[in-house]
């Protein structure tokens, strides 16, 4: 008979719609690197806590170590768990679960993940400084905490929806709510810019902002990352600023849920970033 230990390692990431998710490609791509038997699958769950928590004790019960999730579930992973990190609880989001024998722990790796997508851009540029954050959904609750956590204040929140811009700038002290027809003109002097919208993304409007107001020093992050290199970041780049793509964020929250469940070593490089690129352009191919 095999030895049990030799079973492969097992981890998924959930979410609805969940095909175009990269993340089955940055832990097979770390996975083979390191030669570790594992899978990790992706799994389309329908909207719903009761679908999400059938999935999720199903998963635990067949031996998974742990699940990403992503729309429209973060909030039901947070319910769902019996424990919270601090940062998941703040946020009041997981895109992690870590399935243990007295049930499951939430984590928010998006905010680390932005943070270090953050000091790669900025290379020796200090950090810190008045930050805008575009949108209020799930993925500017994890950069506001994470800008806050950085240094930054003060951190203007600017969202179609003016509400839900209140609710995400009250997550930081320094957080303030801006109206979205503000958005070019409070780039003044600020240090950081981040889309967290899915404007520019292919398929969606275009995300409309001058960039003239920024200063030479800023920072400008695009969580988009289909397409890759977008029209934000482009300008950005044009004129000489530094710039994070979506690609950068992606890779560095996954490396906490592969550390985790599946392996040691996810180290993000250049040989991760061009296997995923490659992988971006094969799915545009008609
Ligand atoms: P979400 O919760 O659905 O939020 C979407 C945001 O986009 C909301 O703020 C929404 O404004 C805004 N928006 C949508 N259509 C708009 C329009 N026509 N005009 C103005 N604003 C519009 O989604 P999410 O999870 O936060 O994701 C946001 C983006 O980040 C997506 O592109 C996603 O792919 C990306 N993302 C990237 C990473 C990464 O690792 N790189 C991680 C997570 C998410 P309203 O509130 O007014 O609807």
């Amino acid at each position: 008979m095999s030895d049990p230990a030799d079973r492969p390692r097992l981890a998924a990431v959930i979410g609805w719609p969940i095909g175009h998710s990269l993340s089955p490609a940055i832990h097979r791509f770390w996975a083979e690197r390191e030669g570790v038997n594992a899978y990790y699958v992706p799994l389309a769950v329908e909207p719903s806590y009761e679908a999400f928590a059938r999935a999720c004790d199903a998963l635990a019960g067949l031996g998974f170590a742990g699940c990403n999730v992503t729309l429209p579930h973060k909030e039901d992973a947070l319910a769902y768990a019996v424990r919270a990190s601090r940062r998941a609880a703040a946020a009041g989001a997981a895109n992690m679960l870590t399935f243990g024998p007295d049930g499951a722990e939430a984590d928010n790796s998006d905010i680390p993940g932005f943070a270090q997508a953050l000091r790669e851009a900025l290379g020796e540029t200090a950090p810190g400084g008045k930050a805008v954050v575009l949108g209020a959904g799930g993925a500017a609750r994890a950069v506001v905490l994470a800008l806050a956590e950085a240094g930054y204040g003060p951190i203007l929140v600017a969202n179609r929806s003016p509400q839900k811009a209140a609710q995400v700038a009250s997550l930081a002290a320094a957080g303030e709510a801006v109206p979205w027809s503000e958005r070019a003109k409070v780039l003044s002097g600020a240090k950081a810019l981040v889309n967290a919208t899915s404007l520019g993304m292919a398929g969606a409007p275009p995300l409309d902002i001058a960039l003239d107001a920024l200063p030479d020093d800023a920072v400008v992050a695009d969580l988009v990352y289909a397409p890759l290199e977008t029209d934000l970041l482009r300008r950005a780049r044009a004129r000489g600023l530094a710039a994070a793509d979506g690609l950068s964020m992606l890779m560095h929250q996954a490396a906490f849920g592969y550390r985790a469940w599946l392996g040691r070593e996810a180290k993000v490089d250049g040989a991760l970033r061009a296997a995923l690129e490659a992988a971006i352009a094969r799915r545009r191919r008609p």
